[in-house]
């Protein structure tokens, strides 16, 4: 186990000084289960002024609860926190102390994993709460009595299942009791931090199924959103099926993701939760437009492509008139996830959906801009300007999607003088 070089040198600089510095949290779990962490966050007896006076740039990211960010050459921030103690909790938010020691910073930490302490020069471990016994055994345990910790911050409740998830991990029996017994107070959580815990969960775990289904069975979901309640383990795996995020922020693998964990609700209802949830509009929009399409065409394409029967090209172009042209990758690839949750359709078939689509949406006619005559056109030829002549322009686009041979001048004008005279047909 190595810390990165800058941080080394944090903490002898801290350490020459005379203040007691560890490396501590998530950096120290990861590096001992073998995986690359980025943050290597110090923790060290010297108070934030103390710290700001041993370094020439500083960032006061936290003041009030002990954190100083510590600029290295490359810029790179590592954050500096002074042991604390809690003196008042209250559900979320901690009134902090100074002057605390080691031990009694880890002892508020959340689980024995992140309560791990290393000293990066003499290369020693404090483990006091048996952390590195837990990283073995594979199992998320509270530090202390679970249910008073959950007490304290009810965050932890999230933050215990997207830990188990993320290392596939179990959860310890107690540490689960008090899990359940918070879902009730986790209305009191901000909507913005259920939101960030449901967003790490998508970024960070490979496979949020776990995670999601112990949000369900714990009454996680029954208590911050509802909708989800009784989300079901097909709809669950179907998320693994899809790509993480990843911490760049990939915007279409994110609405993907979460489209598929709505995607029992309607487009109606997953638009509510993500707004009372606190989802920019945009993530809004793509998630519940996704979900709605789901809705509207998943049951008879399902079926079709259960028969082992490709749509036929007129209907494949309906579809994609239906999905709209920029939705149809998303469309299709949240179906395959689905399916190969839920089995019955042919991954064959399914890939051939998908390079059909694809052809259809940016090569075939399915809009309105797609036809050869626009508004301005049929005036021109005569037809009066209203309703008649919008419902006249759609009747041109169903003709073209059955046959897109027809998509020009003469036919479709030809075809407009006709549907003008009987408009009641149009
Ligand atoms: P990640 O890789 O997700 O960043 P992490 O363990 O570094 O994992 P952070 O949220 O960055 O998690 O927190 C850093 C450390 O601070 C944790 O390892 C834990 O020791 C402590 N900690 C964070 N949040 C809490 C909390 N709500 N209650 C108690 N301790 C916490
Ligand atoms: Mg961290």
């Amino acid at each position: 186990m190595r810390a990165p070089g800058q941080v080394i040198d944090i903490a002898r600089t801290l350490q020459e000084a005379g203040f007691e510095t560890w490396c501590v949290g998530g950096a120290v779990r990861d590096a001992l289960l073998g995986e690359a962490h980025l943050d290597w966050d110090l923790a060290t007896a010297a108070t934030p002024t103390q710290v700001r006076k041993l370094f020439r740039r500083t960032v006061p990211v936290g003041i009030e609860f002990g954190t100083i960010g510590v600029l290295d050459r490359d810029n790179r921030m590592h954050e500096v926190t002074t042991f604390r103690r809690d003196v008042k909790t209250d559900g979320r938010h901690a009134v902090v102390e100074f002057g605390a020691s080691l031990d009694e910073d880890l002892a508020r930490r959340d689980f024995t994993i992140n309560a791990i302490a290393y000293d990066p020069i003499d290369h020693r471990l404090y483990d006091p709460f048996g952390g590195q016994i837990d990283l073995t055994r594979r199992v998320v345990q509270a530090v202390g009595e679970a249910e008073a910790r959950m007490r304290e911050d009810r965050l932890r409740a999230l933050r215990a299942i997207r830990f188990a998830a993320r290392f596939r991990f179990e959860i310890e029996p107690d540490t689960w009791t008090a899990i359940v017994g918070s879902a009730p107070f986790l209305t009191r959580l901000s909507p913005e931090r259920v939101k960030q815990e449901l967003e790490k969960t998508m970024e960070q775990v490979l496979a949020p199924s776990t995670a999601f289904a112990r949000w369900r069975d714990a009454g996680a979901f029954a208590s911050v959103v509802p909708t989800l309640a009784q989300v079901g383990d097909d709809t669950l795996r179907a998320i693994d099926a899809l790509p993480r995020p990843g911490l760049a922020g990939r915007p279409l693998r994110k609405t993907l993701r979460f489209a598929v964990l709505f995607s029992e609700a309607g487009g109606k209802q997953a638009e509510r939760a993500l707004r009372d949830l606190r989802f920019s509009n945009q993530d809004i929009a793509n998630v519940s437009a996704l979900v709605d399409r789901w809705t509207r065409f998943a049951p008879a394409l399902t079926e079709s492509l259960a028969a082992g029967v490709l749509p036929n090209d007129a209907e494949l172009r309906r579809l994609a008139a239906g999905i709209g042209r920029l939705r149809v990758a998303a469309f299709v690839r949240l179906a395959a996830a689905r399916w190969s949750a839920v089995g019955g359709v042919s991954p064959v078939l399914v890939r051939r959906l998908y390079r059909r689509m694809i052809t259809i949406a940016f090569r075939e006619p399915i809009e309105l801009a797609d036809l050869t005559v626009d508004g301005d056109d049929l005036r021109s030829a005569g037809i009066a300007t209203g309703p008649t002549l919008g419902r006249i322009l759609h009747a041109l686009l169903q003709l073209v999607i059955d046959d897109p041979a027809a998509n020009t001048r003469e036919a479709l004008l030809g075809a407009a003088r006709e549907l003008a005279v009987s408009p009641e047909t149009a």
